[in-house]
């Protein structure tokens, strides 16, 4: 059993208010914290807070912000068994998937830390006249961000977002899930003990029904991760004030196990494409599309390997799968199935709630014969739940991966690399793994990360996801001649002169 996670967290919520919310252990459905509750009044105060420490803060040197950044980094990876306990006990997943949110943590801090100056410097840029045009590209903070994360990485989703927009001299005002806030002010007392300046960042928690609008109200930029329904309402409100908005949203994630896929081993990645953290990851694999040459077998290894996962809540390493987070989410697995199963569709594997290990486990479930009739054909189940399918040809496999209005993540399976990542590249979706879970795409830090289509607008990760943060400035110095003519050249002689100057650049390959 974990040490109390509640004893572990030092910051508390910007609140005035008395009535508390309660978080619950998905576990046992056990109490696990009465968190106070932000009112609109006090997120109105943790904007004029964070507005009023961001000037300081933007005046700090990039150097000022990558020690504190690398500190977070060193404090995160020593006191890391907090954090894990912390995460477990908030949403019930296993020890193994929340050792992955310490890892990325770790990752983004380290990136952004040392790619921060780099990106943020002022870039010399082509000039109108080349050598009389000195034009400088330069990038502010946004302000104050607003960062809306949600429970199922609850250090991951909290943390990871706003470490960018700190970095790039912003403030953030932040409302984590409240079923997972305690690992969201692990995350900020944390930082502020690393160094950063206290009301920099400024965590509330409430129902989104309650602080919503206040959160809408008070931000220079929104970055929000969670449904697709509600990214819409996002959008159009960010859309209202004009303000910039990065939505990170759903997805019904496809892999497709080509013909010369090395069978036992797109099995295992299936597994772990599949279930991790009980099927609630973004962008964890749905839809299976296996080559007809292979199904069978493929289908064999994949049960097996399914059926031979250890279930339970243990505060170790030592189980393959967790709980779902909330009765919500049980509800709608278990709908999806028996909706699928009632109209014919076939279980493979699991189908059914485990309450021998707590309230709220499912087991990691495999369906065959799933028509478009199905809910779960084509909406996001977001748990344990895939169904595989069969195909006789690539492009066959391609079509029916991309017939779906989401377009977040995808995973490509084969022998042949080269070919294997052509496949990829046919897929309409943001990230796609080849031979690999999703690791290694969400992990390639430095390269883009996130949703085309109903899964969202923007980017995380890479230069995006800092820059996006910023304001871009253009200042453009013109020296000795512009582009009105110079005193005494008539309009007419000053344009042929000009018209000659653009075939000779034209000519010479200059830009
Ligand atoms: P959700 O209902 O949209 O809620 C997500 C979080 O946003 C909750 O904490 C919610 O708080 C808050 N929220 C929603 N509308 C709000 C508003 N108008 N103002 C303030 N806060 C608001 O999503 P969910 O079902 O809990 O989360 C699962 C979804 O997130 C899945 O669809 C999953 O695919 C997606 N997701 C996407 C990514 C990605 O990177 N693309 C990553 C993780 C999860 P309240 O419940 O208190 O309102």
């Amino acid at each position: 059993m974990p040490r109390h996670p509640a004893a572990t967290v030092k910051c508390r919520p910007q609140a005035r208010a008395s009535s508390p919310a309660a978080a619950t252990s998905p576990y046992t459905g056990a109490p696990l914290a009465d968190l106070p509750v932000s009112t609109p009044g006090d997120v109105e105060d943790a904007f004029a807070r964070a507005r009023a420490a961001q000037v300081g803060w933007a005046a700090t040197t990039v150097a000022d912000r990558k020690r504190i950044m690398l500190r977070f980094h060193d404090l995160v990876l020593q006191r890391q068994e907090e954090a894990l306990d912390l995460m477990q006990a908030e949403s019930g997943k296993t020890r193994r998937d929340a050792f992955l949110e310490v890892s990325d943590i770790a990752i983004t801090a380290r990136y952004y830390a040392r790619s921060a100056r780099r990106l943020l410097s002022p870039k010399r840029r082509k000039g109108a006249i080349p050598v009389l045009t000195h034009t400088t590209e330069l990038h502010h903070p946004k302000g104050v961000v607003t960062v809306i994360s949600p429970w199922n990485y609850p250090l991951s989703m909290a943390a990871g977002d706003a470490l960018p927009a700190l970095m790039a001299g912003n403030a953030v005002v932040q409302k984590p899930d409240t079923q997972t806030a305690l690992t969201a002010l692990w995350a900020l007392d944390l930082m502020r003990e690393a160094g950063l300046p206290a009301d920099v960042w400024q965590m509330v928690v409430g129902r989104g029904s309650s602080i919503g609008d206040a959160l809408m109200a008070g931000g220079d930029y929104m970055m929000f991760t969670g449904s697709t329904a509600s990214g819409r309402r996002i959008a159009r409100d960010a859309g209202e004030r004009l303000i910039g908005a990065s939505l990170e949203l759903g997805g019904k994630n496809a892999m497709v196990v080509l013909a010369d896929a090395d069978i036992e081993k797109a099995a295992a990645g299936a597994v772990g494409a599949c279930f991790p953290s009980a099927g609630q990851l973004c962008v964890s694999i749905e839809r299976l599309y296996v080559a007809d040459e292979i199904h069978d077998a493929f289908v064999t290894a994949f049960v097996e390997r399914t059926r031979a996962m250890r279930l339970g809540a243990a505060y170790d390493f030592s189980m393959d799968m967790g709980s779902l987070t909330t009765p919500s989410q049980l509800e709608t697995a278990s709908s999806h199935v028996d909706d699928a199963v009632a109209k014919g569709a076939t279980v493979l594997a699991g189908g059914k709630a485990r309450p021998d290990l707590g309230p709220l486990f499912y087991e990691p479930t495999i369906l065959a014969d799933v028509t478009p009739d199905m809910t779960l054909f084509d909406r996001e189940t977001f748990g344990p739940v895939v169904s595989i399918y069969r195909y006789r040809s690539v492009d066959e496999a391609v079509a029916m991966a991309n017939a779906t209005p989401y377009g977040l993540n995808g995973s490509v399976w084969g022998r042949n690399g080269a070919e294997a990542r052509k496949v990829a590249g046919r897929l309409h979706v943001g990230t796609v793994t080849v031979n690999e879970a999703f690791a290694a795409a969400w992990g390639s830090i430095d390269a883009p990360m996130d949703g085309m289509g109903d899964s969202g607008l923007g980017r995380r990760h890479g230069a995006d996801g800092l820059l996006k943060y910023t304001e871009a400035q253009t200042v453009a110095h013109q020296r000795l001649q512009g582009f009105t003519p110079p005193r005494g050249v008539k309009y007419e002689q000053w344009a042929r002169i000009l018209t000659r100057a653009f075939k000779t650049l034209r000519a010479l390959g200059v830009r």
